[in-house]
């Protein structure tokens, strides 16, 4: 006997009004605008302490909430993952950032109730060109994978354009971590695979109104992670270091809409820009 795949909606995703992703947008902006002016700040020298302060301050700038503080007790308002540490890295006074190592760092704001996510990598100072690479690769696999959020796609479609170009550079994909659903909560279903293991077109239908987080975490060898004992960082296995790149997005009819980029994805996705909300 054959099973049917499965295309329906899992239980608990929501589909949202127009009105509802252009809230999502503004959320979405204040994430964008945050992660610039973070990125802008790092340098050799400074702690990923300092670069939280400055997170947390240009997310109330803004009138939001940063999502990550106190999120299941998280102490930060960004993660700051540096070097083997993968995600869910928590800022420190005492962690200084040096010249070399690969920073990535992950921002959420509420907004009217309504959440955006999204993460970078940074080299700070000069860094190994094997790192950049890494990096310059998690993000163009980000790309792919939000290009193939589109009406009339499935979910496996976007594991399916991530792993299309991290495969052949040989760098591990993290498996153990995915991307998800996200709306009035950050998390919600479904989980977004980096990885699909029976090729695209499998999995729930990518209809107008889906909100997902599209996150590659990539290694730059074995993709196993650990969590360290305080319960938060995930750090890869074998120590190497690690890229991740996030950005959320929405299934418009026309196509994606990525709502924490500050083009709205225009520019990488090759797609007119879209009128931005205004904000009450
Ligand atoms: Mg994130
Ligand atoms: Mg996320």
């Amino acid at each position: 006997m054959t099973a049917a795949v499965r295309t329906r909606r899992p239980r608990g995703v929501t589909v949202k009004t127009f009105e509802q992703i252009a809230l999502m947008r503004l959320a979405g902006l204040v994430v964008g605008r945050t992660l610039e002016r973070l990125v802008a700040a790092v340098a050799p020298g400074m702690t990923t302490g300092e670069l939280d302060r400055l997170g947390e301050q240009s997310i109330r700038d803004e009138g939001a909430v940063p999502s990550f503080l106190g999120y299941r007790g998280f102490p930060g308002s960004i993660c700051a993952s540096v070097g083997a540490e993968v995600v869910h890295g928590i800022p420190s006074a005492a962690r200084v950032l040096q010249a070399g190592e690969l920073l990535s760092i992950d921002c959420g704001a509420i907004l009217s109730g309504w959440h955006g996510d999204a993460a970078v990598t940074v080299p700070v100072g000069e860094c190994a060109p094997e790192l950049l690479a890494l990096s310059r690769v998690t993000c163009d696999a980000l790309w792919a994978g939000l290009a193939a959020v589109r009406p009339g796609g499935r979910l496996s479609d976007i594991g399916a354009a991530v792993e299309g170009v991290v495969r052949p550079h040989g760098f591990g994909l993290v498996e153990d971590f995915t991307g998800h659903g996200i709306g009035r909560s950050m998390h919600e279903p479904p989980n977004v695979s980096n990885l699909a293991p029976h090729g695209p077109g499998r999995g729930m239908r990518l209809e107008p109104g889906i909100v997902v987080a599209v996150e590659p975490m990539v290694t730059l060898g074995n993709p196993a992670v650990r969590e360290l004992d305080d319960e938060w960082t995930i750090v890869t296995a074998d120590g190497r270091q690690a890229a991740h790149w996030e950005h959320t997005v929405a299934v418009l009819p026309d196509g994606p809409w990525v709502l924490t980029a500050l083009d709205g994805g225009a520019e990488r996705l090759g797609l007119p820009r879209r009128a931005e909300p205004i904000r009450h």
